[in-house]
């Protein structure tokens, strides 16, 4: 059964308590906001919505120190020991910050013959952007070389192993994910620190760990220049994402002068679900998760009829695994005769959402789709009992 506080925070998600027959698999596409976020931004818009700036008035002054605010707490919420240090930048997601690092950031700092490592086997929001700097800085003359982090397709993390022979002198940047968003493992960004030694910045694609793990920038095992995740992945509004960046790398280059009317309503959202995360607890979060990828992981595997991507067997859902060794709510499979779009709509038809296709996967086409279950704190152990129900029927 699923533990009691669990129960007490599910019933927090309107739209999860307003369908019983459907079952929201679907998290790591976003996440459904709880009442205290919903709240937040109904309150904000209703007492003093305003646009922020010089304002010679109470709602706009509000509106200016809610961003402040919201600045303050991302950098909190990620444990920033040196606050006055860093820099937190808002953006509409994980996409908008990953590409605001390569054009406003990494462009001003690479010079010919530089070279970056970046993954080519994770979301495409964290390849692209590092191919249009390259190409950007190709259009000035200067010419920089992309290397692809090696990767291991066995497991679904980066072949740590082989790092070295791609790590060289010229390596002034790398790319990489915290959560891989088909696999769910941890890429174990702490053996790429050891890899390329100190001096190279590493920009971490959280996505799918903000709000799932607990991520804290101070801890020596985390030891990245930039985290970018989705505030919609962890509970609030869509449209919302920051940029957290270590000013010791030089601060990130924003476009002078005006910048348009930044979400107000996004970030007031922002602020209350991080806040709302912290009172749950990200512990509480991450160990129900992984408890109920465990569950999933471990049943499925004993049904012939599907096969589980990467982790060998559902190995990294093994409970006796150490924590960082773990699926975080990502459990992704395919049936072996089955179609995945054809499973994802007899899925739904017994009320389960999931995605089915090729999750912006780079370097993945149309043959490789398959059926990703994503979790969160408002999934039930009950859920994943009647989905194996209906995969099993399938078999
Ligand atoms: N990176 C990863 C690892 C993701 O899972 C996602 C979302 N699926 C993104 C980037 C893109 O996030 P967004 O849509 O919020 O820009």
């Amino acid at each position: 059964a699923d533990p009691a506080w669990q129960r007490a925070v599910r019933t927090q998600f309107p739209i999860i308590t307003a369908h019983p027959e459907l079952a929201y698999l679907d998290s790591a596409a976003t996440s459904q906001k709880p009442q205290a976020v919903l709240d937040a931004v109904l309150t904000y818009l209703t007492s003093s919505n305003a646009n922020a700036g010089r304002g010679t008035y109470p709602w706009a002054n509000r509106t200016t120190e809610a961003i402040a605010r919201a600045r303050d707490r991302v950098k909190e919420f990620l444990g920033d020991p040196e606050p006055e240090r860093s820099a937190v930048h808002f953006t509409s997601g994980t996409t908008e910050g990953l590409r605001t690092v390569a054009r406003d950031w990494l462009t001003e700092h690479l010079t010919d013959g530089d070279e970056i490592l970046v993954p080519f086997a994770d979301h495409r929001a964290n390849l692209d952007p590092w191919l249009e700097a390259r190409d950007l800085l190709a259009a000035r003359g200067t010419e920089v070389h992309i290397r692809a982090l090696p990767y291991q397709e066995t497991s679904g993390d980066y072949d740590h192993r082989a790092l070295r022979s791609v790590v060289g002198p010229r390596t002034r940047f790398v790319a990489a994910t915290h959560v891989h968003h088909v696999y769910g493992g941890d890429m174990n960004v702490h053996r790429l620190r050891a890899a390329v030694g100190p001096e190279v910045p590493i920009c971490l694609d959280a996505a799918q760990s903000v709000g799932h793990l607990p991520l804290r920038v101070g801890d020596p095992a985390l030891d990245v220049d930039f985290v970018v995740f989705s505030g919609h992945k962890a509970f609030a509004l869509p449209g919302t994402g920051a940029v957290w960046a270590r000013n010791t790398r030089g601060p990130l280059l924003r476009p002078a002068g005006w910048q348009g009317t930044p979400n107000t309503a996004g970030l007031v959202s922002l602020l209350a679900a991080l806040d709302w995360l912290d009172a749950v607890g990200v512990d509480r979060v991450s160990a129900h998760v992984a408890s109920l990828a465990v569950r999933l992981t471990d049943r499925l595997r004993r049904l012939d009829a599907y096969e589980i991507l990467g982790c060998p067997a559902g190995l990294a859902a093994d409970s006796a695994l150490p924590a960082a060794q773990r699926r975080h709510g990502i459990v992704t499979f395919r049936h072996r005769e089955i179609p995945s779009d054809d499973l994802g709509f007899i899925l739904f038809s017994h009320g389960f959402m999931v995605r089915a296709d090729s999750h912006c996967q780079a370097g993945a086409d149309e043959k490789d789709g398959s059926v990703r279950v994503s979790l969160h704190v408002y999934n039930t152990g009950e859920e994943i009992d009647r989905l194996l129900t209906v995969l099993a029927s399938l078999g």
